[in-house]
């Protein structure tokens, strides 16, 4: 393994290839790292992992492990507690699904034996696909409990008897307050993207689940940065943690090439348009800051004739379940989605993201360019960009500590007349509107169940 183990605070701390460890975002490029630099990695038949996954591991195609895979799955295997700041992209469901399995062993009644908690729907339900398909070769069961669809099949589920349950924090809690679910069995807990959910306003609720499991169990923790309030949770869910930090020192994929595309607010739409007609893209994923700009944005490019999918959370499960499928399979050329209901899908082949508004913060720039460029593929990342926003600009710059080349695009009339406005779009206008303001990251309390 190429990481020393250190002690720090009665705490260890991996450092990965010698690169120190200072917290902040993880660095996509880093995810899939090693092996572009010459050092092999040790393949999964090394970890520990019985002949049942590795097998499972070799169907999904995985040739080698990645980082956080190759320095998580020693350390969960020990059953010791863990902390691992790394994001989405770096592999990291398999870096705690493999070893979680293999600890599991076979199927056992009656209660939970795991428990993986996640941010949104679309999370759960990828994390569940990941769980499923590594224990294909080992009759465990897994349970998916999300917000937005019917209870029935999902009390059954558990009645039947679930050895995991992956589960978004809303709907479990209503499972646990009509008792469908014990957690008195639990053997580990999985915390991931807990930034995220803090983000949404889940911490009274996790600290309620983690309080109704077993003292005695084990605890991972992922998050892609490990702020002070993240600190205090794991202080309280955690006991003597390793911590692992994959990659931080630039927050973005180096595959990635950005650009800003300065353009008047009353030009943007059409400049959009023109970027599509004059890119060679395979599939384009276009972010929004506010639900109703996405359907905004969605309806007029259908308008133009493009195959469009939309994804946001006032939108029903089957919608985003369909909208998310028909993307992966290429039915649509075209997502627009939020923030939040994109955190952290995984679409293998997206060519290119397109900020139609400038992200409302830096860490959420990182995050959708983190959308392309997946496991070192290529990917552009462009933003749209209008004068009043040019201190966004620079705080991302700082950020990611590089500066964003500033392009025109060739045969666009940025002198044209802005067509007839349709209302807020293109300006900001609409985000000083409180429903507006509420539909990004701070969700109403009562809109908040994932
Ligand atoms: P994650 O960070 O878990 O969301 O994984 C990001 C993407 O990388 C998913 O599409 C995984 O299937 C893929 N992936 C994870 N581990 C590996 C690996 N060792 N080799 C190749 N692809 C991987």
């Amino acid at each position: 393994m190429p990481g020393s183990e250190t002690g720090d605070a009665g705490q260890d701390e991996v450092h990965l290839g010698g690169r120190s460890v200072i917290g902040g975002s993880a660095d996509f490029s880093l995810a899939f790292g090693p092996f572009h630099r010459g050092i092999r990695p040790m393949p999964f038949n090394k970890l520990g992992l019985y002949s049942s996954i590795v097998r499972a591991v070799a169907a999904k195609g995985y040739g080698e492990p990645t980082p956080i895979q190759e320095q998580a799955i020693p350390v969960v295997l020990t059953g010791r507690d863990l902390i691992a700041s790394a994001q989405t992209g770096t592999g990291k469901t398999a870096a705690f699904a493999l070893p979680i399995l293999n600890r599991l062993g076979g199927h056992k009644l009656p209660a939970p034996r795991v428990l993986v908690l996640e941010p949104t729907r679309e999370l759960a339900a990828q994390v569940d696909e990941a769980f499923r398909e590594f224990s294909q070769f080992t009759g465990l069961r897994t349970a998916l409990i999300h917000g937005g669809v019917g209870y029935g099949a999902q009390r059954n589920a558990l009645h039947k008897g679930s050895d995991i349950v992956i589960a978004t924090v809303g709907r479990l809690m209503d499972f646990l307050h009509e008792r469908a679910l014990r957690l008195d069995q639990l053997e580990c807990l999985v915390l991931d993207e807990v930034d995220r959910m803090l983000d949404m306003g889940f911490i009274n609720d996790v600290k309620k689940i983690v309080s109704l499991c077993p003292k005695q169990r084990q605890t991972l923790f992922f998050s892609a940065t490990v702020p002070p309030e993240i600190e205090a949770v794991a202080r309280f869910a955690l006991h003597d943690p390793v911590r692992i930090a994959i990659g931080r020192a630039r927050p973005v994929n180096e595959s990635v090439t950005h650009a800003i595309y300065p353009v008047s607010p009353g030009l943007k739409f059409q400049l959009l348009l023109a970027l599509l007609a004059k890119t060679d893209f395979h599939s384009v994923l276009i972010f929004t800051r506010t639900k109703h700009g996405a359907d905004r944005i969605a309806h007029r490019l259908k308008e133009a004739r493009h195959s469009v999918a939309v994804l946001h959370g006032n939108r029903s499960q089957a919608q985003r379940t369909a909208a998310l499928a028909g993307f992966k399979e290429g039915k649509y050329e075209v997502m627009v989605a939020t923030d939040i209901a994109a955190r952290g899908i995984d679409v293998a082949g997206v060519s290119h993201v397109i900020n139609y508004d400038i992200p409302m913060t830096p860490d959420d720039y990182v995050h959708r360019i983190g959308r392309t460029g997946r496991a070192a593929a290529i990917g552009d990342a462009f933003t749209l960009v209008t004068p009043a926003e040019a201190s966004e600009v620079r705080q991302i710059e700082r950020f990611i500590k590089a500066s964003i080349p500033q392009l025109k695009l060739e045969g666009f009339d940025y002198r044209a007349t802005p067509p007839p406005s349709r209302a807020g779009e293109g300006d900001r206008s609409e985000l000083s509107h409180p429903l507006h303001a509420n539909d990004r990251n701070h969700p109403h309390p009562s809109r908040r169940r994932a």
